[in-house]
């Protein structure tokens, strides 16, 4: 897999942070470096990732912690994500629908989570996985 994403995507990623609130320009980092900050966007309580944003901006797999800009995914990956949730309606899934959304929130997730039967865990998965098709779409 490549890591690394293009120059192009990496300016254009650096220059959305430079016009960041929450960019230090002295440490080049997102918020203070390396431990980040707690702040309140769009009513969520978000965590800054404190990452020095020329290298990790450089990454294929990076997303802004606010989701000002995301990582670059696959687009059959996106819609695969797509197509699932039409098909599964809603955050109640069942068995196979939940191992079938799971790999699919794994592919896409900075932190993939392990299998559960948890059911507020999947339901905060299956929303993540319905806000990021949404910020997907309103790009
Ligand atoms: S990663 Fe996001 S929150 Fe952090 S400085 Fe860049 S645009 Fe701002």
């Amino acid at each position: 897999m490549q890591l690394l994403t293009t120059a192009k995507t990496r300016n254009e990623r650096l220059n959305t942070c430079r016009a960041c609130e929450h960019y230090r320009e002295d440490t080049r980092t997102c918020g203070p470096a390396v431990v980040g900050a707690t702040v309140r966007h769009l009513g969520e309580e978000l965590h800054l990732c404190g990452c020095v944003m020329p290298i990790y901006a450089s990454l294929r797999t990076a997303a802004c912690p606010l989701g000002t800009w995301t990582q670059e995914v696959d687009p059959e990956l996106v819609d695969r994500i797509r197509e699932s949730l039409a098909a599964y309606p809603g955050p109640e899934l069942k068995s196979n629908e939940v191992t079938a959304m799971h790999m699919l929130y794994n592919q896409l997730a900075r932190k993939p989570q392990a299998f559960t039967q948890c059911r507020s865990c999947l339901r905060e998965m299956y929303r993540d996985l319905q806000k990021y098709i949404e910020h997907v779409d309103a790009k």
